[in-house]
């Protein structure tokens, strides 16, 4: 069942119009005057409109021309009755974007096919609209799962990789500094093997849940891999890196993890910077790699602290862990 307004000043056409589609199991409205049919589109939204495109106020051509003008309205089919023969009249119309014309005096049959006719037609583009929606969001989703972790939710190596990218774009153009922080849970493999698998995991969303808390929404923090995680720290260098890591290590040391297991205790992380600019430093893969060495350091100077390498130090102590 549609909601049809019919737009005309006849009486007697517009009654015989509404018992027809009312026969047809359609609720229909009547304004007399083209000022009340708008008012009627505005408040009722109905999904078809019958003008006759004599009216005593607003000319019926210049209410076509106001539905399809609206927003909301621009979709809504309008059917105009026009006097037989008035082809200037039907061309003008259907230029104004009405659906389609009936001439009068019409034949019932003639009528209620053409209102068939259309309504079908706005059923059938109203599905193709839904189904173009549903197929939207499902590629948004697509692409929100090809650069998410599945276990953490944080981004993924790939999209951080993409972003490293650009950022050194954006710090060879503009000399627009940042940081690489690698973080790495220690001792990870004892909370394996003592209190299973399925601890370890919620072990690391929760890592990853404390990490997405000290960073910024302009940073990206993601799973690299295994317990490893990596942050892009936008626009931050030096001490104001190292600050950030000091408040992830204490983060961490603050943590509580008896509710997760009562076999663990504290679980600490160790942290590596490297960042731009650096003299030494050519490639984007320097970048990973210095913060990399970093984490040996940290690794190997007790685990539970922040380290920072240059592109210089790659590869000194790689037999520290
Ligand atoms: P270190 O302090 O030197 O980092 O010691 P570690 O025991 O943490 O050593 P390492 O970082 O090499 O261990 C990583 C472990 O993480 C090994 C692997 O079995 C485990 N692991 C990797 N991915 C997952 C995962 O998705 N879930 C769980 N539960 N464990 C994982
Ligand atoms: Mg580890």
């Amino acid at each position: 069942m549609a909601k049809i307004l019919i737009i005309d000043d006849s009486t007697f056409e517009a009654n015989h119009v509404k018992t027809l589609l009312e026969q047809m199991g359609h609720e229909v409205l009547w304004a007399e005057t083209g000022s009340r049919g708008i008012k009627i589109i505005k408040l009722d939204r109905p999904n078809l409109i019958i003008l006759d495109l004599v009216l005593p106020d607003i000319s019926g051509m210049e209410i076509c021309r106001w539905v399809k003008q609206d927003m909301r309205m621009k979709n809504t089919p309008v059917i105009m009755l026009t006097a037989r023969g008035e082809v200037q009249e039907r061309v003008e119309g259907l230029t104004e974007g009405a659906t389609d014309y009936i001439a009068k005096p019409f034949d019932d049959a003639e009528l209620s096919s053409r209102v068939i006719a259309v309504l079908r037609e706005v059923e059938l583009r109203d599905r193709l609209e839904l189904k173009n929606m549903e197929y939207e969001e499902l590629l948004k989703r697509l692409e929100k799962m090809s650069i998410t972790d599945t276990l953490t939710g944080l981004y993924n190596r790939r999209h951080f990789e993409d972003v490293v990218v650009a950022e050194f774009e954006r710090f060879k153009r503009y000399n627009i500094p940042f940081s690489c922080m690698m973080i790495d849970v220690d001792k990870f493999k004892d909370v394996n093997d003592q209190c299973g698998h399925d601890v370890g995991d919620t072990v690391l969303k929760n890592v990853a849940h404390l990490i997405q808390g000290q960073v910024r929404g302009v940073d990206t923090a993601a799973r690299y891999g295994g317990d490893e995680f990596v942050i892009l720290l936008a626009q931050l260098r030096g001490e104001s890196a190292e600050r950030v890591a000091f408040r992830m290590l204490s983060a961490a040391n603050m943590q509580n993890y008896q509710e997760v297991d009562p076999r663990l205790s504290k679980i600490t992380l160790s942290i590596g910077i490297a960042g731009v600019p650096d003299a030494d430093l050519k490639t984007i893969d320097q970048l990973v790699k210095s913060a990399d060495q970093a984490l040996y350091k940290a690794k190997n100077g007790g685990r539970n602290c922040y380290k920072i390498a240059s592109v210089k130090e790659i590869g000194e102590i790689s037999s520290a862990t």
